[in-house]
């Protein structure tokens, strides 16, 4: 998703954090189009500090409405889409489905065999096997099929696993056979994805002409994958003589020199002070909550007259449907209220330097640790050619007063520019 300004898109920085955990869930990630240094750059850092605790408190609520859900797991009852190869016996318990479990004990040998997954489908259709919904098969589904323990006995619900639960279809050899192929084509999946994924899309900018500078990938003779930036005046064919960047070497200098320069003992101090400020002057604002307060009283006082007719004998065909609709919207009134004041425990100084010092702790060669300091504390990055292999930065942060630092080559050294 690309937002065009640095505008939040939600009505406050709570409901917005709220949001943008949620996309970040299902792998949408927020890119703005323009960045310009905000008033409060702070703004960006306290943005982030309440995404992750939106991500905790979402993930909290989640949690109890499956609570209930829970008590039905504790006795091994069938929950959801029946897994391919089990039916619902007698007291809604898992059975076996005969011509199910042959496909599944067919996918788990010729996938540990070493046929490719092309292979397996072909070989399920030609053969009339169906999935549990009836449909062919297609990779999507082998994969499902691949990782699920239900096959060696394991009833999963939630946070709830117990072992050896469910009539077994696959042994556990076999099972663990299948397992670690899937981890190593998945590992190495994911550390081409990784690669793929440049950092500073949208904040590294040509020194020279001041276009941005764009992620590319290439293929060398002998093969090999490489990655690096280029500014995008020059990959339109423009004139324009900037050398290309190598995308490991920037982004890791980016983030070696945001974390030591930005995140001081000082800064940070100073960081969580400005986060507050704005805090407080969002807490200031009550007028939400004194008016969804006043809704409740309303709704509330709405409910009571209608009960007291209903005592009366006073029951109209519409009494009982006005009652749930009242009812159903004090639940709403109370749900936006609890929103409203969770904003206020919801942060303290203390909280917001804790967050950033555990920052300074990261490992600078996790993708995930870069990304975080990138999109929090990295405004812009501009980077000239110096001399024949040197390079001069200029890096501009999320942060108010001295906001810039600028690296010449010869603060480079040991990580040199590549050629
Ligand atoms: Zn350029």
């Amino acid at each position: 998703m690309i937002m065009y300004t640095l505008d939040r898109f939600a009505r406050n920085r709570y409901d917005s954090a709220i949001y943008k955990a949620k996309l970040k869930k299902n792998g949408v990630r927020v890119f703005y189009a323009k960045q310009p240094m905000p008033d409060t750059p702070e703004g960006i850092i306290l943005e982030s500090v309440l995404e992750g605790y939106a991500e905790y408190y979402s993930e909290n609520l989640a949690r109890s409405i499956k609570r209930g859900l829970k008590e039905n797991a504790l006795h091994k009852i069938a929950m959801g889409s029946l897994a391919l190869g089990y039916k619902i016996g007698e007291n809604r318990q898992y059975e076996i489905e005969p011509v199910g479990a042959k496909a599944v004990q067919a996918i788990f040998t010729m996938y540990a065999e070493g046929k490719s997954q092309t292979e397996i489908v072909d070989w399920l259709n030609n053969n009339g096997f169906k999935t549990s919904r009836g449909n062919s098969f297609n990779k999507n589904s082998l994969g499902r099929i691949l990782r699920n323990d239900k096959y060696i006995g394991v009833y999963r619900y939630d946070d709830v696993t117990i072992e050896d639960a469910i009539p077994s279809i696959i042994d556990k050899p076999l099972f663990d056979k299948v397992q670690s192929l899937l981890h190593h084509n998945f590992a190495s999946r994911a550390r081409n994805k990784a690669k793929e994924d440049y950092l500073l899309s949208t904040k590294l900018f040509c020194g020279h002409c001041g276009s941005p500078m764009i992620g590319e990938s290439g293929t060398s003779k002998t093969g090999r994958m490489y990655y690096y930036y280029k500014c995008a005046k020059r990959k339109r064919g423009k004139s324009c003589e900037k050398k290309v960047e190598k995308k490991d070497w920037i982004e890791e200098l980016v983030v070696r020199y945001t974390v030591s320069h930005v995140l001081t003992d000082e800064n940070i101090e100073l960081i969580a002070t400005r986060a507050m400020e704005l805090i407080e002057k969002d807490l200031q604002d009550t007028s939400v909550l004194i008016g969804l307060q006043g809704l409740l009283k309303d709704t509330n006082k709405k409910i009571k007259n209608l009960m007291a007719a209903i005592e009366q004998g006073i029951i109209t065909s519409t009494t009982k449907e006005r009652l749930e609709e009242l009812e159903q919207e004090r639940l709403n009134i109370e749900g936006q209220i609890a929103r409203e004041e969770m904003k206020k425990p919801l942060l303290s100084k203390e909280r917001i330097v804790y967050w950033l010092t555990s920052f300074k702790s990261g490992d600078i060669k996790d993708v995930e640790y870069q990304r975080r300091i990138i999109d929090t504390l990295v405004n812009s990055v501009f980077v000239y050619d110096n001399g024949d292999k040197g390079r001069r930065i200029v890096l501009t942060f999320n942060v108010s007063g001295n906001n810039t630092l600028t690296i010449e080559s010869s603060d480079i050294e040991g990580i040199a520019p590549p050629k």
